[in-house]
């Protein structure tokens, strides 16, 4: 059997985690690593390990963590001023753990765009 992502384990409470806001479907909570004044992470308490991973059955709960997302950027004051949900899925789109999560970051001025990552031929 896999090990539980770090993630799963938040879900469990074995290990703690900044929690700004959970209901029966999912959670919130600040990221240790913030790359942004707020960056928080809003996952699915269903074990879904990435975007390649979702099921037509997941439909609701997709658009339910949208509007999760909205609630808790609203609270958090980034709503008139704006702000960037990122998700990313597998390898190349620099996913590190393994349970589906939406990066919601704002509170400045987010640079635009990212692309390719440093390799030694490029810089
Ligand atoms: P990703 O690279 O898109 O998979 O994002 C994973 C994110 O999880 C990173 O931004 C990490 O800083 C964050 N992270 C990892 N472990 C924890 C943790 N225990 N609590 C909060 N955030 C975490």
């Amino acid at each position: 059997m896999n090990e539980p992502t770090i993630f799963k384990r938040i879900i469990d409470g074995e290990i703690p985690a900044s929690i700004v806001y959970e209901d029966d479907q999912c959670l919130a909570f600040h990221d240790v690593a913030p790359q942004a004044p707020i960056h928080i992470l809003v996952i699915p308490k269903k074990e879904i390990a990435s975007i390649e991973h979702i099921t037509p059955e997941d439909k609701a709960l997709i658009g339910h963590l949208f509007i999760v997302i909205q609630t808790i950027a609203r609270e958090q004051g980034l709503a008139e001023d704006g702000y960037r949900v990122i998700c990313n899925c597998g390898k190349d789109g620099g996913q590190t753990v393994f349970h589906l999560h939406y990066h919601l970051m704002g509170g400045c001025n987010l640079q635009w765009p990212p692309g390719p990552a440093p390799t030694q031929e490029n810089g």
